[in-house]
C-alpha cells in the first residue's frame, strides 16, 4: 500500500472509533429511520400524527397572536438586508414576548413548552425573515442548547436567566479553518493550567453567527485526554465544550461582521482567542466529550430548519398564487397556464410535506425518544432542498420582476442558500445518513457471515438473523392508516420499504466495507430513505385530516390533493433512487471528475 494509502486508512479507523463513541455508545433504540433500513415501520414514531399539547394550545395561539401582531408592526426584513443589521429593538421585543425561552424550563424564567409549539413561532419568523429566523436559532435553539441539556444545576442558575430574558445573547462556536464539515477537527486547544485551575486557549473561529455581539459563548477547543485506554497516548487529545465570555482577556473579534450573500442582518464573526483562560467550571458536560455536546445540539438546530424552510416555503407559494392571479400575458393570468399550474402545485405539496415532517420530527424531542439524529439530519437536507427548489419556483413565476430589490424574492433567494451549507452540509449529512443507517443490517450480516463460520454451533444465531433478513426482504411491513381512502398509499409505502430493504443489503453485500467509501450508492440510499420517511409524515398528516373531518371522506380538500400529490413524486423518486442502484452512471462520473480534477488545461478541451 502507497503511503497516503496508508494515511487514508489510518483516518478511516481513527473516525469510525470516534464515530462508533460518539454516536453508538449509548443503549439503541430502533427509531423510524433505524428500522427504514431494516425494512420495518417503526409506525408509532410517525402515528398517530402529532399535535402540540392541549395544555399548551391556548398559550402558543395566544403567542402568536401577539408575535404576528409585534412582527407586522417592527420587522422589516429588507432594511435589515439592506442595513445588515438586527435592530436592538426587535430583539427587545422578541425577548420581550418570551420566544428565547420559549422551550427552557420555568425555573430560569422559561415558558417551559415544547418544541412543537416552538417550531410553530419558528415557521411564524422564517416566513417573514431569514436574518431574524437565524439569529433566534442562534440564541435559542443552539446557543443555550448546550447549557440546557449538559449544564450542572449551577451553570443554569448563573448564565440561562439573562439569556432567556434576552439581556445576554448567545452563540455557538465550533467552525474554524480547518474544521468545517469535518468538525472533529478543531484546532483550538485548551491547555490546563499548571494548578488546574482553568484552561488556557489558544485559537481562532470563524463564520460565528453573533459572535460578535453575544456575551455568551459556546465554544469547542481541544483539551488533552487522561489517558485511561491503552490505545490512546498521552498526546492524544478531544474535543471540550467550554462557556467563554468575551470579557476574557485573550478573547478578539478580529471580524465583527463578515460581508455576506444572504442572512445579512446576522453578525457574522472572526474570532481569536490568545492565551485566553477560562476557568475549569465553564467546561459544559464531560471533558473530551464535546463533539457529543455538538452534535446534540444540533439536533436541535436541524429541527429550527426545517420550521424556518417551512415558513419561506409558505411565503414564496402565497407569493406565487399572488402574482400567478394578477399578472396577465397573452389575455390571461399566469395561473391559467399549465406550466405555471405545476410550479403552484409541486409547492403547494413540498410545504405540506415540510410541515409534516417538521411537526413529526419535533415531537421525538417533546417525547423524550434518545435517537433521532438520523432524523433530524433527514429533516433539514430535506427540507432545505425542498425550500431552494421553492423559492426558484416562485421565483420563475415572478418573471423578471423578482430580480429587483423591490420584490422579496431576491432577498429569498440569497437568505436560502445558506440552509444546504450550515449546520452540517447536506452533502455530508446524506452520507452520514446512509452509513448511520446501514448499521444496523451492516452488523448483523457480520454477525451472520461470523455464525456462518460455525453454523453447529450457532445454529440458533443463524437461524434467528437469517429468518430476520430474509422475512424482511419477502415481506412488507404493515403501514396503519385510520382511513380507508389511504389504504393503497400505505401499502405502496410498506413495499416500497421492503424494496430499499432489498437495495440496503445488495450493497452491504456488494460493497461490504468499501461502501464508506461509495458515496454514489450512499445518496441514493439516502435520498430514498428521505423520501420514505417524508411519505410517512405527509401520509400520517393527511389520516389525521380525514378523521378530524370525520372519516374517510371520498372528496379530497384541497389540502388533501397536495398530500396526495406529494406521495405519489415522492414514491417515484424513492423508485427511481432505487432503480438507479443497478443502472448508474457511476464508473464514468469518476472518470470524467478524475480528468477535470487532474489540470484546467483539461478543460480546453471540454
Ligand atoms: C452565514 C453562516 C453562518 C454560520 N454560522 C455558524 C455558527 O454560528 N457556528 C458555527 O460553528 N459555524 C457556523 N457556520 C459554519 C458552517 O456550519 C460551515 O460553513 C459548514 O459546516 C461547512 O463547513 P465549510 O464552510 O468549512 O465547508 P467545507 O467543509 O470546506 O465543505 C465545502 C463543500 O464540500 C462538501 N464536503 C465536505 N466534506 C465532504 C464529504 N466528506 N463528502 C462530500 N462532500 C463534502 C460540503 O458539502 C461543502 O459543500 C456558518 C456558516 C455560514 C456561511
Amino acid at each position: 500500500m502507497s503511503e497516503s494509502k496508508v494515511q487514508i486508512e489510518a483516518e478511516r479507523e481513527k473516525q469510525i472509533r470516534a464515530a462508533e463513541e460518539l454516536l453508538f455508545a449509548g443503549p439503541q433504540r430502533l427509531g423510524l429511520a433505524k428500522g427504514l433500513f431494516l425494512g420495518r415501520f417503526v409506525a408509532d414514531w410517525v402515528m398517530p400524527y402529532p399535535n402540540v399539547p392541549p395544555e399548551e394550545q391556548a398559550e402558543l395561539n395566544d403567542s402568536l397572536t401577539r408575535l404576528r401582531a409585534f412582527l407586522d408592526e417592527h420587522l422589516d426584513p429588507a432594511a435589515i438586508d439592506l442595513q445588515a443589521d438586527i435592530p436592538r429593538e426587535v430583539i427587545d421585543g422578541l425577548a420581550h414576548l418570551g420566544v428565547f425561552g420559549m422551550t427552557a424550563p420555568k425555573d430560569v424564567g422559561g415558558r417551559g413548552l415544547s418544541q412543537m409549539a416552538y417550531c410553530r413561532v419558528m415557521e411564524e419568523i422564517g416566513s417573514r425573515c431569514a436574518s431574524t429566523s437565524i439569529f433566534v436559532n442562534v440564541q435559542h435553539s443552539i446557543g443555550m442548547r448546550a447549557l440546557l441539556l449538559f449544564g450542572t444545576p449551577e451553570q443554569k442558575r448563573r448564565w440561562l436567566s439573562p439569556l432567556v430574558r434576552g439581556e445576554k445573547l448567545a452563540a455557538f462556536a465550533l467552525t474554524e479553518p480547518e474544521a468545517g464539515s469535518d468538525a472533529a477537527n478543531v484546532q483550538t486547544m485548551a491547555h490546563p493550567s499548571a494548578d488546574g485551575s482553568h484552561f488556557v486557549f489558544n485559537g481562532e473561529k470563524r463564520y460565528i453567527t453573533n459572535g460578535s455581539i453575544a456575551q455568551v459563548l459556546t465554544v469547542m477547543a481541544r483539551t488533552p485526554v487522561v489517558a485511561v485506554r491503552k490505545d490512546l497516548g498521552q498526546d492524544d487529545t478531544a474535543v471540550t465544550a467550554f462557556l467563554v465570555t468575551p470579557d476574557m482577556p485573550g478573547f478578539s473579534v478580529t471580524e465583527a461582521r463578515m460581508e455576506k450573500l444572504g442572512v445579512r442582518g446576522t453578525a457574522t464573526a472572526r474570532l481569536a482567542f490568545r492565551d485566553m483562560a477560562v476557568p475549569k467550571e465553564n467546561i459544559l458536560g464531560r471533558q473530551g466529550k464535546g463533539l457529543k455536546v455538538a452534535l446534540t445540539v444540533l439536533d436541535f438546530g436541524r429541527v429550527t430548519f426545517g420550521a424556518c424552510c417551512t415558513g419561506a416555503a409558505k411565503t414564496c407559494l402565497r407569493l406565487a398564487i399572488q402574482h400567478a392571479n394578477t399578472r396577465k400575458q397573452f389575455g390571461r393570468t399566469l395561473g391559467e397556464f399549465e406550466l405555471i399550474k405545476k410550479k403552484i402545485a409541486r409547492m403547494a405539496a413540498g410545504a405540506y410535506a415540510m410541515e409534516a415532517m417538521t411537526t413529526v420530527t419535533a415531537s421525538l424531542i417533546d417525547r423524550g425518544l434518545e435517537d433521532y439524529v438520523l432524523e433530524t439530519a433527514m429533516l433539514k437536507v430535506f427540507t432545505t432542498e425542498a425550500l431552494w427548489l421553492l423559492v426558484n419556483d416562485a421565483f420563475q413565476v415572478y418573471g423578471g420582476a423578482a430580480y429587483f430589490t423591490d420584490k422579496p424574492l431576491e432577498r429569498m433567494l440569497r437568505d436560502a442558500r445558506i440552509n444546504q451549507i450550515g449546520e452540517g452540509a447536506n452533502e455530508v449529512l446524506t452520507s452520514f445518513v446512509a452509513l448511520v443507517g446501514m448499521r444496523g443490517p451492516g452488523q448483523q450480516f457480520q454477525e451472520l457471515m461470523e455464525a456462518l463460520s460455525r453454523p453447529w454451533s450457532d445454529f440458533r444465531k443463524v437461524f434467528l438473523i437469517g429468518l430476520d433478513r430474509v422475512g424482511a426482504a419477502v415481506r412488507a411491513p404493515e403501514v396503519p392508516v385510520r382511513s380507508r381512502r389511504l389504504e393503497p398509499y400505505a401499502r405502496r409505502l410498506g413495499g416500497l420499504i421492503r424494496l430499499f430493504n432489498v437495495e440496503v443489503n445488495r450493497a452491504l453485500i456488494r460493497h461490504r466495507e468499501e461502501i464508506l467509501e461509495r458515496q454514489y450508492v450512499q445518496e441514493r440510499l439516502a435520498r430514498a430513505a428521505m423520501e420514505l420517511f417524508a411519505s410517512a409524515c405527509v401520509l400520517s398528516r393527511w389520516d389525521a385530516e380525514l378523521q378530524a373531518q370525520n372519516g374517510d371522506s371520498q372528496s379530497g380538500s384541497p389540502l388533501h390533493n397536495a398530500a396526495e400529490l406529494f406521495l405519489r413524486g415522492s414514491f417515484r423518486r424513492a423508485r427511481r433512487s432505487l432503480a438507479e442502484m443497478n443502472d448508474a452512471d457511476d464508473a464514468i462520473v469518476t472518470a470524467v471528475a478524475d480528468w477535470a480534477l487532474r489540470g484546467e488545461r483539461n478543460l480546453g478541451a471540454v
